[in-house]
């Protein structure tokens, strides 16, 4: 992922972790809220740590991109550093800053707030992207592009409304540059040696054979919170803070709420049966006691020594 190299100056100092967590209730609720105020602006030279990800995960695709890159290597082995693992396919929705786990909870809320508005955007229809053909950023970033449809419109709709949802809610949000989907499968910055070895741009003709290739079409049904920092997950995807789900109903998923309540049921049940059994094993203890001491006074009244109840 990108980073721009300038310092973001944070005039609000209850962002810093640290303070944050010393603030307690209302007043720190308060000095997030005069915060949030202060951070309606988006500086243009801040640096995103955070992106909303569409994962690319249709076999067709990612093997479709997997000869196309191996298509690469066979004309420059060089570039192998360079290449994005197919694990973490994805189009960039959005990118952020989220500098705690306070803003984090924040880019959460804004992530579910978003669901309805996709959702609305989609009218109960599935959105298809169909990708084809190859395009580079500056020579710099090779990309699978989205073929021309009114899916491009559909997509950007969703990119802006996520924007306006988290900047809302006072994140540094977004790019002074036009949304513009892409699909990466090289950039050379994931390897800065290779410029000292004088490989400086992606030659075209490197990739000329797919210069209209259909590579498959992913249908949108996962948004994710991802970092760009924290370690990949092992399948080589990014660390998702969290995700929604689109249109699951369709698909006979439960919904988060169903979920969440499907879960305090079971905790409810289990805990339920812990209380019955330590009840009942009370119970018996009791009246096993009882039957003992109710043997030895009649042992005792049988003029039998306790001596001959020991073991
Ligand atoms: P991504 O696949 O989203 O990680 O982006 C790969 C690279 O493309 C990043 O270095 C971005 O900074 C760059 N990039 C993304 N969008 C654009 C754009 N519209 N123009 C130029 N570069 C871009």
């Amino acid at each position: 992922m990108p980073f721009a190299t300038v310092d973001l100056q944070d005039d609000c100092g209850i962002m810093d972790g640290p303070q944050i967590h010393s603030k307690r209730g209302k007043e720190k609720e308060v000095m997030k809220n005069e915060c949030i105020k202060k951070r309606k602006k988006t500086p243009k030279d801040y640096q995103p740590n955070y992106f909303l990800s569409v994962p690319i995960t249709n076999k067709k695709i990612t093997a479709g991109i997997k000869v196309l890159q191996d298509t690469i290597l066979q004309q420059d082995k060089r570039l192998a550093k360079a290449m994005v693992g197919d694990g973490s396919f994805h189009i960039t929705l959005l990118v952020m800053q989220l500098l705690n786990e306070d803003e984090v909870n924040i880019g959460t809320d804004a992530l579910l707030e978003l669901k309805p508005f996709v959702e609305e955007i989609l009218q109960g229809r599935n959105l298809t992207l169909p990708f084809q053909g190859i395009d580079t950023f500056r020579s710099q970033v090779g990309f699978v592009k989205l073929a021309d449809g009114d899916h491009i419109n559909t997509l950007t709709e969703i990119a802006e409304t996520a924007k306006r949802t988290f900047q809302e809610k006072g994140i540094l949000a977004g790019e002074s540059r036009s949304f513009k989907p892409h699909l990466t499968f090289m950039k050379l910055s994931k390897a800065p040696m290779l410029w000292k070895k004088g490989v400086k741009k992606i030659e075209p003709e490197l990739y000329e054979q797919f210069i209209n290739h259909r590579f498959g079409e992913e249908v949108l049904d996962r948004i994710d919170l991802c970092s760009m920092l924290k370690k990949k997950q092992s399948h080589g995807y990014y660390h998702c803070e969290s995700s929604i789900v689109i249109g699951e109903k369709d698909r006979g998923e439960p919904e988060d709420a169903e979920l969440v309540r499907l879960s305090k049921r079971l905790v409810e049940s289990a805990v339920l049966k812990a209380v019955q059994q330590y009840l009942e094993e009370t119970q018996n203890k009791k009246q096993l006691g009882e039957g003992n001491s109710a043997k030895a006074e009649e042992a005792n009244q049988n003029g039998k020594g306790s001596d001959n109840n020991r073991k």
